[in-house]
């Protein structure tokens, strides 16, 4: 039995905050502002799993009001996220992602992306596909305000 989800998250960019994509620090001038490190890649990633069950999304599980998780690294947030997953009896088959930022160009950081979630997730990294692209200008992307994330996984019945 097969089961797909879908994530997708927002994040305003801002100086003076570290940028943290896919479980990697990214150098630029700007970071994500958030209550946890601001990851939004891996809180699409963190919806898609959820979704994928049914299980409601990380502002339930995880509140921005919590101080349990001011600053968090949201790659505990996506390993709790992944354990009710694997609780249900379901494991990932693959995830497929994609970032719309203007900038930074992060293809230099998509293999160590892709290696931080697979360590997270405990599978292979061929499961793991993270696509980028800008929106040519327009927008509060192109506008480098924000940055925004999707995810789609699919989960197998083990
Ligand atoms: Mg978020």
């Amino acid at each position: 039995m097969y089961r797909i989800g879908q994530g997708i998250d927002f994040h305003q960019l801002v100086e003076g905050r570290k940028l943290f994509l896919g479980g990697v620090l990214v150098p630029h001038h700007k970071g994500c502002l958030a209550h946890s490190d601001g990851d939004v890649l891996l809180h699409a990633l963190c919806d898609a799993l959820l979704g994928a069950l049914g299980l409601g999304d990380i502002g339930l599980h995880f509140p921005d009001t919590s101080n349990e998780f001011k600053d968090a690294d949201s790659k505990l947030l996506l390993k709790r996220c992944y354990e009710m997953v694997q609780e249900r009896g379901f494991s990932l088959v693959n995830a497929d992602m994609t970032l719309l930022l203007q900038a930074p160009k992060i293809r230099p950081y998509v293999a160590a992306m892709q290696q931080s979630i697979s360590d997270v997730l405990t599978v292979e990294i061929a499961d793991i596909s993270i696509k980028a692209t800008t929106t040519e200008h327009l927008s509060f992307i192109g506008r480098e305000e924000g940055v925004v994330a999707t995810a789609t996984v699919l989960l197998q019945r083990n």
